[in-house]
């Protein structure tokens, strides 16, 4: 077993048990705070008189602040209790103290990260916890070693962060063709210059769209110092970035820029079928349109299949549909799957050969975490296979170890802190490759013809702590920066610190795994228990279905009945739940057929009997009902009575569902 003392000083404990220390650093920041206020004009004197609170009005409003409060606070325990190892459903735990006390501390000062001036501790460190990130993912953050390095910035989470990766992706592929269309009409041309062999007016719209990221980063680079270097008059110059502004596709909008430029299609965006549904709000909010999601089916271990994915951008290369993004999940939110990002990465690189390109991002917002159990501590190297797996029986399998390896050649990342960073909310991140992208994102681009407007060349990095010019949101907490900062400065992102937590959630998931497999064996004379996607890293999901049920309604309506008792019910005291967890469906019509019926048949369902056309409430047949439990918790291996948490849950889960086979016997 493994020894879990070192998480000890790292939360506050399921039962608070470090409360003390918790408290004097509290009072520690909060006086500090007061002093701060008390001694910034000291002489000033106090403008809440000393006898305020002797009056009436103060006293009620005081007595009423108490009661709102008190109010909060009780309702507030109707929350589900996340710190517990008893709770074992969504992507939630206990938080990092180190990260919940820079939160609280820094929420004091209410630094606002929409800029440096607003948030001048907060939003250089936020910039830090984008390279922290970043050299865990294996991209280059240092311009020593090369020119292209990565930046990164905190999101609300992972929806806006998938948002950004997008909204980067387009505005750097149709930059080209308004650089080149611009040109046309200006009579400004370019030769040579970035990935240019020809004339730029002379490039074909298609290749145009199938720059690569880095080719269109030299491409403005290199022909804003050529516009430079012509000595055009003001006016001349106003007028081409004037034109770049006009033709670019965020200048005449999608309806019009397509419109102009026929010969292209809309862009694709190409997402395997277990991604997120911030992927289907992505696309509506950036107006790509839904018919422009492509979803890729999965293999029975729920990654992305590549033969199918290769069909397709065969496809789309033939019509010469623009591909946008292929996005990899790495970790994905129902089973925690880890795509092969290795192969995603293979085939970008192919097509670049041929002369397309598409974007990769990768869906890190569960998965990203784990990448710093791949991260050695002194070089930041990444780990041999059997250095990772070390105190662990399945993980990384091989596919997950190659996976987790190509990391680093992606074009951008999302991961989420509030998840498997153990931080509170919000704190989602958007890791992106190459920084210079942030120049297309400004709707300054333009502005780098002409070396006298000092907003084009103002230094690389300090651009970015005017951070709000590059980003979705505006406002932003500094709180959560700080946050994340602390935490990563305390705990670092590699296998000796981080890592060992994430090892922790792997560990319990693969013994969970072994207990259910027998508890199968156990009550194998009375249900079939099966787990249909062998968990690749820290979610589990199962099925149960009484034996010789070949129906699917009746095994998801048995299976919700035993789902009820760990259930969150709001009409209910959570005391009386001995453990939470939560469930996944996979949804007919999402969910390819051939997969179901493998998954159904090992169930011993009949794959006929999973149809959409029921609407019996108590027969509901269009999805597939599975436990699912995140095994985030990292006290789930903490033993008492002789059994660690998941034995326990084991033995209840198999007492709750004789309970529920003796209830069906009774009724039919
Ligand atoms: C949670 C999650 C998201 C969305 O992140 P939010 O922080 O909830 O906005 C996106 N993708 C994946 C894979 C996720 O697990």
């Amino acid at each position: 077993m493994m020894d879990l003392n070192f998480l000890h000083p790292y939360f506050l404990g399921p039962k608070a048990e470090n409360l003390d220390c918790f408290e004097r650093f509290l009072l520690e920041f909060l006086r500090d705070h007061a002093y701060w206020r008390r001694n910034f004009h000291p002489g000033d004197g106090n403008v809440v008189p000393t006898s305020a609170p002797y009056r009436d009005a103060f006293q009620d409003f005081i007595a009423s602040m108490r009661k709102e409060l008190q109010e909060l606070s009780a309702e507030l325990k109707n929350a589900a209790p996340f710190y517990s190892p008893r709770y074992i459903g969504h992507m939630n735990s206990d938080l990092l103290m180190p990260g919940l006390l820079a939160e609280i501390m820094t929420m004091l000062y209410n630094p606002n990260n929409v800029a440096a001036e607003a948030g001048p501790a907060t939003v250089p460190r936020e910039l830090e916890v984008g390279w922290q990130l970043a050299r865990m993912f294996g991209y280059n953050t240092d311009p020593q070693k090369g020119s292209v390095v990565a930046w990164g910035h905190l999101t609300s989470g992972g929806t806006i962060a998938n948002y950004e990766g997008l909204w980067n992706f387009r505005e750097v592929k149709f930059y080209p063709i308004a650089l080149a269309t611009a040109a046309r009409v200006t009579g400004i041309d370019f030769e040579s210059v970035g990935p240019l062999r020809r004339r730029l007016s002379e490039y074909s719209s298609w290749e145009l769209v199938n720059f690569s990221i880095q080719d269109t980063v030299k491409l403005l680079e290199e022909s804003s110092k050529q516009v430079n270097a012509m000595a055009l008059s003001d006016g001349e110059l106003q007028r081409f970035r004037n034109q770049i502004d006009r033709e670019t596709l965020v200048g005449l909008g999608h309806a019009d820029f397509f419109a102009k430029h026929r010969e292209i299609r809309p862009p694709k965006v190409v997402v395997p079928i277990t991604a997120h549904y911030s992927w289907d709000k992505a696309v509506k909010v950036l107006g790509l349109g839904l018919n422009n999601l492509v979803l890729v089916k999965t293999d029975k271990t729920m990654r992305m299949r590549m033969d199918h994915l290769q069909e397709l951008l065969a496809g789309f290369e033939k019509d010469r549909v623009p591909v946008l993004a292929v996005v990899g999940v790495l970790g994905s939110t129902e089973f925690s799957s880890i795509d092969p990002i290795d192969q995603i990465i293979d085939l970008r690189d192919e097509a670049m050969d041929r002369g397309t390109y598409f974007g990769v991002h990768i869906d890190a917002a569960w998965g990203g975490y784990m990448c710093s159990l791949f991260r050695r501590e002194e070089t930041n190297q990444f780990c041999q296979r059997e250095e990772v797996g070390e105190d662990l029986k399945h993980f990384p399998s091989e596919d997950t170890y190659e996976a987790f390896k190509a990391v680093g050649e992606s074009d951008s990342i999302t991961v989420d802190p509030h998840k498997l960073g153990f931080l509170p909310y919000p704190c989602g991140a958007f890791v992106a490759r190459n920084m210079d992208v942030v120049d297309f994102i400004s709707q300054k681009a333009s502005y780098l013809y002409d070396i006298k407007d000092d907003r084009g060349t103002k230094n690389r990095y300090d651009k970015l702590l005017n951070l709000g010019q590059f980003i979705m949101e505006g406002s932003k907490p500094g709180a959560a920066a700080a946050a994340a900062y602390v935490s990563h400065r305390v705990i670092p992102l590699n296998k000796h610190h981080f890592g060992r937590i994430v090892k922790v959630t792997i560990k319990s998931c693969e013994y969970f795994y072994s207990k259910i497999n027998h508890l199968a064996y156990r009550m194998k004379k009375r249900v079939l228990i099966k787990i249909p996607f062998f968990p690749q890293t820290n979610i589990i999901c199962f099925a149960i279905n009484p034996k010789n049920n070949r129906h699917l309604a009746l095994m998801n309506f048995f299976g919700r009945k035993v789902f009820e008792k760990i259930k969150i019910n709001r009409f209910k005291p959570l005391q009386m739940k001995e453990f939470i967890g939560s469930y996944t469906s996979m949804v007919k019509g999402k969910i390819d057929d051939e997969l179901a019926s493998e998954v159904l048949a090992d169930l011993d369902i009949d794959p006929q009997t999973f149809q959409t056309d029921v609407i019996d409430p108590r027969r509901q047949a269009d999805h597939i009902f599975l436990f699912r439990h995140s095994l985030m918790s990292p006290w789930l291996l903490h033993r008492f009575e002789g059994k660690n948490y998941i034995d326990h849950y084991v033995a209840y889960l198999e007492r709750m569902i004789h309970e529920e086979l003796d209830a069906l016997g009774e009724s039919s």
